[in-house]
C-alpha cells in the first residue's frame, strides 16, 4: 500500500518526466482519486516544489489550471575534475543552470589536496550563488576522471590524473563543512545520465561514448546505469583494441583511448607547433578550428578525423553487437566534430554488426557538450528529492510570500 510520501514521489516524477498537467489528469494518469491529487500537490508547493501554471490545454472537459515543477527552492550540485580543468554547476529543481564556475587547471601538476582546495573553492561560489535566490543545495556529486569506489567515496585509480586512493568524498566533506550529503562517481557515468532523459522512450537503451583527453562511456539498459559488480563498468577507453600500439596513461599498450581520446587526433592531424595542438588555447577553440579546416576539405585534417572514426566504429561494432541499443551517443569532443566522424562511424558500425542495418542503433550526438558530467552530477543530486520529497521542509506561509 503506497503511502503519502510515495505518492508525493509519483507526482513529482510524473511532472518531471511528462511536463506540466492539470491535478484531474494527474489523477487519472497515477490512479488517484482527485482530492488525493490535490492534497499531495498542495504538500509539493509547501515545500516550494512545485507551483501552479498555465492552463491545461487539448484536456477532455473543463480544463484545468497546470501543475508544474518550481525551480526556486531546491538545486542539486554538481562538479567535475578532468584532466585540465575543475567544474562547478547547480541545477534547479526544473533542470535550469543557476550557478556555474570553472577552473583551467592542469591536474595532474598539483597536489590532489590542492586540486581539492579550488574544487572547494567553486562549490563555495556555487552555494553562495543559491543562497543569494533563496535555494537550498540538496547535495553534490563530484565526477572525477577515474575508478570511484562508490561505497568509500574513493579515487582508486585516476590513470590521466595521476591519482591513486585519493579519499576524495571525506577530503571535499572536510572542507565544505556541508549540510548535505557529498558523493563520488565516475565523470563518464555522470555523462551517460545526463543522456538518458526521464521519461524519452529513446532515450531508455543507450551507449555513451564520451571522447576528452581520454575516453570514456557508459551504458544505460531499461533507463537504469548499468554499474557492474563494484562499479567500474563502462571503462571502454581501456579495452585494449591495438596490442602493437601507444602506450596508455593506464600502463598498458593499445587501450582504445590511445586511438580515439583527442590527443591521438590532434598528434594526427598537425604539428607539434600547430595552434590546435595548443593546450593554452580552449579546446572549444581548437575543435572549431579542426571543424573549419575539415570543411574546407583539409586533406590532412580529414584523415586524422576518419582514422578516429574508423577506430570509434570498430570498438562500437563490438559493443553494439553484445548490447543492441537504441543510439550510440557521442558525448565531450566527439560530438563537436561528430558531423565529420558520422558517415566513416555508421559505414563501420554496419560492416560490423551482425544485425541488419546495425541493429537499428542510431547515432545521436550530444547536444551538451563538454557539460554533462556536471550536469549528470547535478541531476544525480536532485534525483535524491525525485525520490523523496518530504526531505525537503515544508516552508512557511511568510517566506512563500516573499518568494
Ligand atoms: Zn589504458
Amino acid at each position: 500500500m503506497p503511502t503519502i510520501d510515495t505518492n508525493l514521489g509519483l507526482v513529482l516524477r510524473q511532472l518531471r518526466d511528462h511536463g506540466p498537467r492539470s491535478r484531474a489528469t494527474l489523477a487519472t494518469e497515477l490512479g488517484l482519486t482527485r482530492t488525493a491529487a490535490s492534497t499531495l500537490v498542495a504538500d509539493l508547493a509547501e515545500r516550494g516544489l512545485v507551483r501552479t501554471g498555465g492552463i491545461e490545454r487539448g484536456a477532455v472537459g473543463r480544463p484545468g489550471t497546470n501543475v508544474e515543477l518550481d525551480g526556486h527552492a531546491v538545486a542539486g550540485i554538481g562538479a567535475e575534475i578532468n584532466v585540465d580543468h575543475v567544474w562547478t554547476m547547480a541545477l534547479d529543481l526544473s533542470g535550469a543552470v543557476v550557478s556555474e564556475h570553472k577552473l583551467s587547471l592542469d591536474v595532474s601538476a598539483f597536489p590532489a589536496t590542492e586540486v581539492l582546495d579550488r574544487l572547494a573553492d567553486l562549490v563555495g561560489q556555487v552555494v553562495l550563488d543559491l543562497e543569494r535566490r533563496g535555494t537550498e543545495p540538496v547535495g553534490l556529486t563530484v565526477g572525477v576522471a577515474g575508478l570511484v569506489d562508490r561505497e568509500r567515496d574513493l579515487v582508486t585509480h585516476g590513470p590521466n590524473l595521476g591519482w591513486h586512493d585519493v579519499p576524495v568524498g571525506d577530503l571535499v566533506r572536510a572542507r565544505l563543512g556541508a549540510a548535505y550529503p557529498v558523493t563520488v562517481d565516475n565523470e563518464s557515468n555522470l555523462a551517460t545520465l545526463a543522456e538518458a532523459t526521464p521519461g524519452d522512450p529513446d532515450r531508455q537503451d543507450i551507449l555513451v561514448l564520451f571522447g576528452g583527453v581520454g575516453m570514456g562511456g557508459g551504458i544505460v539498459a531499461d533507463g537504469r546505469l548499468l554499474r557492474g559488480r563494484q562499479g567500474y563498468a563502462g571503462e571502454f577507453g581501456h579495452v585494449i583494441v591495438e596490442p602493437q600500439g601507444r602506450r596508455c596513461g593506464c600502463g598498458r599498450v593499445g587501450c582504445w583511448e590511445t586511438v580515439v581520446g583527442l590527443r591521438a587526433l590532434l598528434d594526427r592531424a598537425a604539428d607539434p607547433d600547430d595552434p590546435v595542438r595548443d593546450p593554452a588555447l580552449h579546446v572549444d577553440e581548437r575543435l572549431a578550428e579542426l571543424n573549419r579546416r575539415a570543411d574546407l576539405g583539409d586533406t590532412r585534417t580529414l584523415d586524422a578525423l576518419a582514422q578516429v572514426a574508423g577506430w570509434l566504429g570498430a570498438g562500437a561494432a563490438v559493443l553494439v553487437n553484445a548490447l543492441n541499443p537504441a543510439a550510440i551517443v557521442l558525448s565531450g569532443y566527439f560530438a563537436a566534430v561528430g558531423e565529420h566522424l558520422r558517415p566513416t562511424l555508421e559505414t563501420r558500425l554496419r560492416a560490423g554488426v551482425l544485425a541488419p542495418d546495425a541493429g537499428g542503433t542510431r547515432i545521436e550526438l550530444s547536444k551538451l557538450g563538454f557539460t554533462a558530467s556536471v550536469r549528470g552530477g547535478a541531476g544525480l543530486s536532485l534525483d535524491a528529492v525525485f525520490a523523496d520529497p518530504a526531505r525537503v521542509e515544508r516552508r512557511g506561509a511568510v517566506e512563500g510570500a516573499v518568494r
